[in-house]
């Protein structure tokens, strides 16, 4: 109720299982009061690419290019390019992210690492100290939705893809929790091609009757037991 969310959604394809939870994602929020924003990657053809043009004043030091150390300085003097700031403005007012995706090789779609690696700009998301507990984003959470092409048991300690907690550490402890995030437990919609269509919709209600009291979950305890014991 009166929370703002951002959802950040990578897929191409609008009648996909990403796009149906995304729109799920915002029938329930929307219904709850909250305010919502949906940064669509790959409709706002999103650029990925971290490089110069990224940074639209002078450079610290153009002889030897260092993307990290220039983009927290663009950051300072209020000089990154446009498509970064925006991005960041979602994120200042979010109280929750959700990013929406389906699992490329173990990780994010590149268009989502790209909109991670370009936005979480040190500085603004992150510094030396001020990461982990005390990252800059600490007062927002953070929710991993994603679908996968392998099956809840692939995805077992003994399954042939090892535990999907693997797979969540670099994702949710890496880049989440080193900005400050909060974070909530993954919704993980497993192989949704190689199920039926009876259970696609429960599992799109499944996310539903979740999202309906996400405002009182409790993050997870996110510390290398969690993923590793
Ligand atoms: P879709 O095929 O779009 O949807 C699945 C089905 O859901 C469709 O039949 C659709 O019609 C149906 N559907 C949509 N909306 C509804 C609705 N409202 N009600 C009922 N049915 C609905 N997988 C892994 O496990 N590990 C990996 O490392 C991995 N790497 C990959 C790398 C690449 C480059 C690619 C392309 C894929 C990879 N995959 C991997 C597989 C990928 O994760 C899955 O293909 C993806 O998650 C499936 O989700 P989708 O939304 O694209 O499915
Ligand atoms: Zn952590």
């Amino acid at each position: 109720p009166g929370k703002n969310v951002l959802i950040v959604y990578a897929h191409q394809e609008p009648k996909s299982m990403n796009g149906s939870l995304k729109n799920i994602a915002v029938d329930v929020l929307q219904k709850q009061g909250c305010s919502i924003i949906i940064s669509d990657l790959y409709s706002m053809n999103f650029n990925a690419a971290a490089t110069r043009n990224d940074i639209t004043g002078e450079l610290c030091n153009p002889q030897h290019f260092r993307y990290g150390t220039e983009t927290m300085e663009a950051f300072k003097k209020g000089v990154l390019c446009e498509d970064i700031l925006k991005e960041q403005e979602k994120v200042k007012v979010a109280d929750l992210i959700i990013f929406q995706f389906p699992l490329y090789w173990y990780s994010f779609p590149a268009i989502m690492k790209g909109w991670i690696d370009r936005v979480f700009v040190q500085g603004f998301a992150f510094d030396f100290p001020g990461c982990y507990d005390t990252g800059l984003l600490k007062d927002k959470l953070a929710l991993l939705s994603f679908t996968t092409g392998g099956t809840e048991e692939m995805f077992s300690k003994d399954g042939m893809s090892g535990d999907i907690r693997y797979v969540l550490w670099p994702m949710q402890h890496g880049i989440m929790h080193f900005c400050g995030f909060k974070v909530l437990a993954p919704q993980i919609t497993y192989a949704p091609e190689y199920v039926g269509d009876e259970k696609r919709k429960n599992m799109l209600l499944l996310w539903a009757r979740r999202l309906e009291a996400i405002w009182d979950e409790r993050p997870i305890e996110c510390t290398p037991p969690w993923y590793f014991q």
